[in-house]
C-alpha cells in the first residue's frame, strides 16, 4: 500500500521531526508538511532549513485541515500540547507519536482524542545523539524498526495508512501492546542510556587529575559511554519519568545479574567470566547480522557529512 497525505503537521522540530519532514517531502508522502514549535528562534531555524511550508508558534493552527498529525516533541509536553490542538483536529485524521515510551504515552493522550480522531501512537527506534533541527537527515529510518501501538479499538485500516507511511521513509513496522514495547524498550535503550550516564557522571565526579587522565587515554569502552551520555537532557528525563515500572523491573534484574559478575571477579572464577562474555559476544554478532548495525571499525576517526553516518555511529537512540 503506497500513501499519501494531504497535509502532515509535524509538532516539534528536533531530531526527529527534521528528520520526518526531509523523509517524507523526499518520498513524496504529504502534499503539504506544515511545523510547529515552541521557540520562535526553532521555529526560524526550521525556516531556514526549508523543512516545511507552513510555519507557526500555534500548534493548534499547524493541525487545522492536517490528515496526519505527528507529536515529536519530548514525551512530558505531550497533554498540554493535545489539549490545545484537540478542538482543532479534523475528524478522520491520524494522530501519532515519536515517543520513546508508549503505555504513558496512550495514557495521557487518549483521553483528549476528539471522536473520530485516529489516535495510534508510535516509536521510530532510530536516532542519534544530536538534537535539533538542523540535526536530521532524510535516512535516519531506513532499515530500522518503527513500533506502533495501536489500542484495540484502533480501525486496522487506519494503522495500516499510518504503517505505510513509516515504510515509505524506510523503516521496517511491528505492531505490538504499548506495555510490551515500554518493557523491551526499558533493557535495550533506557537501562543502557542510565548506565551510560552513570558511568560518565561518575568521571565527572574524579578529582580533576584523575579526571583528565580518563579523557586523554579514552578508550572505546568509556568513549562510547560518552556518545550515548551527549544524548538530550530533557528528553530523557522524561523516559525516565514515565517508563519507570518497566526500568525498575529491568534495572533489578541488572543489578542481580552484576552481583554475579562481581562475584566472579573477586574469587577470581574466570571460567563464569569467560562464559558470559562468550555469550553477549554471540549477542553482538547477532544484531549484526539483522542488519541492525555494522561491523566496520571505529576508532574515533572523522566522519562525513551527516548524511554518510554508517548505523554503527549512529549511538544516542531513544
Ligand atoms: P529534540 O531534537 O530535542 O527536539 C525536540 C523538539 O521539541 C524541539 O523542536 C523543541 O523545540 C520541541 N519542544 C520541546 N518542548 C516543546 C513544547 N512544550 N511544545 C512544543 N515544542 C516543544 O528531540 P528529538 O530527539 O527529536 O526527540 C523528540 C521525541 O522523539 C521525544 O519524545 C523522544 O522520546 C523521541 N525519540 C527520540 C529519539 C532520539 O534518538 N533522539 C529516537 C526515537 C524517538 P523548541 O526549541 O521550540 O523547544
Amino acid at each position: 500500500m503506497s500513501v499519501r497525505f494531504r497535509k502532515l503537521a509535524l509538532i516539534g522540530i528536533g531530531l526527529i521531526g527534521s528528520s520526518i519532514a526531509l523523509a517524507a517531502r523526499r518520498q513524496e508522502l504529504a502534499e503539504t508538511i506544515a511545523i510547529s514549535t515552541r521557540k520562535p528562534e526553532t521555529l526560524e531555524e526550521a525556516r531556514d532549513l526549508h523543512l516545511g511550508d507552513i510555519y507557526t508558534l500555534d500548534a493548534a493552527e499547524a493541525v487545522r485541515g492536517a490528515d496526519l498529525v505527528i507529536l515529536c516533541t519530548p514525551v512530558g509536553a505531550y497533554e498540554s500540547i493535545v489539549k490545545a490542538i484537540a478542538p482543532a483536529l479534523e475528524p478522520g485524521a491520524i494522530l501519532s507519536d515519536v515517543g520513546s515510551v508508549k503505555a504513558h504515552v496512550v495514557g495521557v493522550v487518549s483521553p483528549h482524542v476528539p471522536p473520530g480522531v485516529h489516535f495510534i501512537a508510535g516509536h521510530p527506534i532510530a536516532g542519534t545523539e544530536h538534537s535539533g533541527p538542523s540535526a536530521g537527515f532524510p535516512e535516519l529510518f531506513t532499515g530500522r524498526w518503527c513500533v506502533l501501538t495501536p489500542e484495540p479499538e484502533v480501525d486496522p485500516d487506519q494503522t495500516e495508512r499510518l504503517a505505510a507511511f513509516w515504510r515509505g521513509m524506510g523503516s521496517i513496522v511491528e505492531v505490538m501492546d504499548a506495555t510490551h514495547h515500554d518493557m523491551v524498550l526499558a533493557i535495550t535503550s533506557h537501562i543502557p542510556h542510565l548506565i551510560a550516564y552513570n558511568i560518565v557522571g561518575t568521571v565527572a565526579d574524579l578529582e580533576a587529575d584523575t579526571k583528565s587522565e580518563v579523557i586523554k587515554f579514552s578508550a572505546s569502552g568509556f568513549r562510547d559511554f560518552t556518545r550515548i551520555a551527549a544524548s538530550d537532557p530533557v528528553m530523557w528525563r522524561d523516559v525516565f519519568l514515565t517508563n519507570r515500572d518497566a526500568v525498575l523491573e529491568m534495572l533489578g534484574r541488572f543489578n542481580e545479574d552484576l552481583s554475579v559478575l562481581q562475584r566472579a571477579v573477586r574469587t577470581g572464577d574466570g571460567a563464569a567470566l569467560e562464559a558470559m562474555f562468550t555469550r553477549t559476544r554471540a549477542i553482538r554478532r547477532s544484531i549484526i547480522s539483522a542488519g541492525q548495525e555494522t561491523a566496520a571499525p571505529d576508532f574515533g576517526r572523522p566522519h562525513e557529512a551527516p548524511l554518510a553516518i554508517p548505523a554503527a555511529d549512529r549511538g544516542g537512540e531513544g
